[in-house]
């Protein structure tokens, strides 16, 4: 099934029931402590308000998917909804900033472990995502200017958008999210001019949450194939990227949700920019020309840095930051490697076994009748990965010690299992 949630993942658009609950009772407790008047009538009408509300988000009929329904070609089959302004719930934005509970800071040990390059996000229950995911945003003092419940709210917001993928899940983007992370805290260590302007790391970290939002399991190859309503809207370039970021954007035209609201409407469209250029620069189509751009402004310029006096702009750092994030399953402990690489082959083998039955040529790597896992890894890391971190690393060199030869040594188990899996094949030693 292409919609692995077989569309039902709408019922989970609402927020969840304690934290609507609480927010509930506080809002109750205020009215009664009120005098009666004028104030106490609007807060009593107001909470009708939301009851209502509350009703009729849980009552409405499955989500219309209008882009799909466009169209009755195969591709209309793939589950996506087009970029809206609405949040799931439509509270009036002064009482949802009153009432927005933020969860707590990560406890210290928490905190600490997400810092390591070795977390095992597969161990965090699903329920407790968009809140670790919430807790490694403000761990960066750069959010502190930023308005927190809003940002809470937003993330609650993106996550709902994100499908039960068995890989492009909300898992993946809080996965990107914290390598993000740890990635920006490298960079300011190493260069201390390199990341200091605070909307930079601010949209950087941000568009890595919301980078593939909506993501409905299939490659761009699949959408431009079965011309999908999705391909033709965005002419056949970097369809799901564009989808993506302007699903995450429209919902910050909410203003109970804009973060960045406080800000000046100038540095807010910057901001917006930045984010765009980060969540396009994710396409593995464009992977070759950057790394060459970056690699070439290094070896022509030096690596002392970015920002006064550095060498290369924050910019195209940021855009190496996210990519590598986003493909840095291959360099995490082989256990966690293996748990990700389980969940992008279901949807490789979904795609192949969609293309299958359409008669349309099946794509690279999704054939599960003829491929061969480890030498898939061995390909997509000798000449997709490793390039990338090798130039992350001559700008960052501390990412060697555990970065790069955790990279190197998973190269190297799969490089074996590639050649044992060549030998039965053709028939040279046993299973
Ligand atoms: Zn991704």
């Amino acid at each position: 099934m292409l919609c692995p949630d077989g569309g039902k993942w709408w019922q989970r658009n609402l927020l969840p029931a304690t934290s609507l609950d609480n927010s509930i009772r506080t809002l109750e407790e205020a009215i009664a402590r009120k005098p009666e008047g004028d104030t106490k009538r609007k807060m009593q009408s107001a909470l009708r308000l939301i009851h209502s509300t509350m009703q009729s988000a849980q009552q409405r009929p499955p989500h219309e998917d209008t882009i799909a329904s466009l169209t009755s070609i195969p591709a209309a089959l793939i589950h996506v909804r087009p970029p809206t302004m609405q949040g799931t719930i439509g509270l009036d934005a002064a009482w949802t900033d009153a009432l927005v509970q933020t969860p707590p800071r990560l406890p210290p040990e928490l905190a600490r472990r997400t810092r390591s390059w070795h977390f095992n996000l597969h161990e965090i229950p699903a329920t407790e995502l968009p809140a670790l995911c919430y807790g490694v945003m403000i761990e960066h003092p750069e959010f502190e200017r930023f308005n927190l419940r809003r940002l809470w709210r937003y993330v609650q917001e993106v996550s709902y958008r994100y499908h039960d993928n068995p890989f492009h899940s909300f898992r993946h983007a809080v996965d990107v999210t914290i390598c993000t992370s740890f990635l920006t805290r490298a960079v300011q260590r190493q260069h201390e001019r390199s990341f200091r302007n605070a909307n930079l790391v601010v949209a950087l970290i941000v568009a890595a949450m919301f980078h593939d939002t909506d993501h409905p399991g299939v490659m761009n190859s699949y959408l431009v194939k079965t011309r999908h309503p999705l391909a033709l809207l965005y002419n056949e370039q970097s369809v799901l990227e564009n989808h993506h970021v302007s699903t995450a954007l429209a919902l910050l035209e909410q203003p109970e949700l804009n973060f960045m609201g406080g800000l000046p409407l100038e540095e807010q469209r910057e901001m917006r920019g930045w984010m765009i250029d980060l969540v396009l620069a994710t396409d593995v189509t464009t992977h070759v020309a950057s790394l060459k751009e970056f690699v070439g402004a290094m070896s022509e310029h030096g690596t002392s840095g970015t920002g006064a006096g550095g060498t290369l702009p924050d910019t195209m750092v940021m855009k190496m930051v996210i990519k590598a994030s986003d493909i840095s399953n291959p360099a995490r402990s082989l256990p966690i490697f293996e748990e990700w690489m389980r969940g992008i082959m279901q949807e490789f083998y979904a795609q192949g076994d969609a293309e299958r039955s359409l008669g349309l040529p099946i794509s690279m790597n999704c054939d599960r009748h003829t491929v061969s896992i480890p030498a898939a890894q061995v390909g997509f890391i000798k000449f997709l990965i490793m390039p990338l971190y090798n130039g992350l690393e001559e700008f960052v060199p501390e990412l060697r010690s555990v970065v790069c030869s955790t990279l190197e040594s998973n190269l190297a188990h799969f490089t074996v299992l590639a050649a044992q899996q060549k030998l039965v094949a053709v028939g040279c030693c046993g299973p």
